[in-house]
């Protein structure tokens, strides 16, 4: 019975505030001088403040097999359909396990997890449809190591047979010419291409059928799981990466390097060179850096990409388990453009600093504890998927009170309770 009276957090009133109660500091600039920085990679590596890591982003693909009209260049259909799907699940293995970087020697760059996935994704439109293609085209289906702006960059393939435009990445298998493979000087490299709307990879069926023997007589045969590292590196591209061999990437994480397919022992810089990084053309493929990771959770990020375009929509669910706490005495500053699925706290006498775009998902809301500050600084806060969120509520408390200052070109949009004087708190 005592416990009716004993006073607690569970009795503070909570103050959905108005736009009008948040104190404007500085006049509105009319422009945000702070687009630039939204997009620096460093605010989506590691979103420590509100994940500890990046979302999961889940990017929406489908499979495309370009066969020829007498179906004999690529696999049966219910061979393909296996492939692809075994495809799909080796590409995920490997951007779920980043590995170490080998380059630079010695090097102690953190290993962080890519926090992205691709799941196939049918034409709901389509009953039966499972996100897998066939194609019996004599004109688009083979692809020419000598020709290749024909049909390879030309996006033909893409432009004919593409499915979900838009909002799914399209992948494109082909297969080279097999007169061509007959020839002892064709080039029969694998090879492939990215672009944000469609990839393309050469080689899968062919490669599939090469069995290796090694020197102990066990037999390899280069199935998906050795694809799938030129289909992320393929992917890598999709997402915004850029080789990191020769030149500048836009990472300095990222070392040049004599881009070895595979260490030589023959004394060469290929003896100790060699990269795993999934930008670079070796036989490993499977490290990424912080800040490769971070510029594409920035693209996935930003408001009107193609890359961001693709996801699976789920940044707008509500996830109770998402919600975050907020707590430090030192101010805390969180730039970029993100996403939140969950309940934002500020914590007790906590000052945090927000920038460029916060996008709260449908349900959500930020608490501002007793003496809590938020700092708008050019920053918009909204739903991105046109419903409401619940807004921004300070806890009462007359000694000590909550304050959310506005600067510059700063909103509070989509919200629900906007002008509800109070609630209760949610238990
Ligand atoms: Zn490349």
């Amino acid at each position: 019975m005592l416990l009716f009276f004993i006073p607690g957090a569970c009795q503070t009133r909570l103050h959905y505030l108005s736009e009008t109660e948040m104190k404007y500091e500085e006049s509105r600039s009319g422009k945000t001088a702070l687009s630039g920085q939204c997009r620096n990679w460093k605010h989506y590596a590691s979103d420590t403040l509100i994940h500890g890591k990046p979302p999961l982003r889940t990017v929406r693909v489908n499979v495309h097999f370009m066969n020829n009209r007498a179906g004999t260049l690529t696999f049966s259909e219910s061979e393909g359909r296996a492939y692809a799907r075994d495809l799909i699940y080796q590409a995920n293995m490997l951007w779920s396990k980043n590995a170490p970087m080998k380059l630079p020697p010695g090097n102690q760059t953190p290993v962080l997890p890519s926090r992205i996935r691709l799941e196939l994704s049918p034409d709901s439109s389509k009953p039966g449809d499972d996100g897998i293609y066939f194609h019996y085209d004599d004109t688009l289906s083979y692809y020419n190591f000598y020709e290749q702006s024909k049909i390879f960059y030309s996006g033909k393939q893409y432009e004919r047979y593409g499915v979900g435009k838009g909002k799914v990445l399209n992948i494109f298998l082909m297969e080279h010419y097999p007169d061509s493979m007959r020839s002892a000087t064709y080039r029969k490299r694998n090879n492939g291409v990215g672009f944000p709307d469609w990839v393309m990879v050469i080689g899968c069926y062919t490669e599939s059928k090469r069995i290796y023997v090694d020197e102990r007589g066990d037999s390899i045969s280069f199935g998906s799981w050795f694809m799938a590292r030129l289909l992320n590196h393929e992917l890598g591209h999709a997402f915004g990466l850029h080789h990191t061999w020769r030149g500048f990437d836009g990472c300095d994480d990222t070392p040049r390097n004599p881009n070895c397919w595979n260490y030589t022992h023959n004394g060469g810089p290929c003896d100790s060179l060699v990269s795993n990084n999934m930008m670079d053309y070796n036989t490993y493929q499977d490290a990424l850096t912080p800040c490769q990771i971070g510029r594409m959770h920035a693209n996935f990020a930003l408001r009107g990409s193609k890359q961001r375009a693709k996801l699976r929509p789920d940044y707008c669910r509500y996830d109770s388990s998402a919600g975050r706490l907020l707590f430090s005495r030192d101010t805390l500053l969180i730039e970029g453009q993100h996403d939140l699925r969950g309940d934002l706290t500020v914590g007790r006498n906590t000052v945090v600093r927000l920038r460029c775009e916060l996008r709260m998902a449908a349900g959500t809301q930020i608490i501002l504890e007793p003496g809590a500050v938020l700092i708008l600084d050019n920053c918009k806060i909204y739903n991105a998927c046109g419903e409401k969120w619940k807004g921004i509520a300070v806890m009462e408390n007359r000694k000590n009170p909550a304050r959310v200052i506005l600067k510059g070109e700063s909103h509070v949009l989509d919200v629900e309770q906007e002008g509800r004087p109070s609630a209760k708190p949610a238990p």
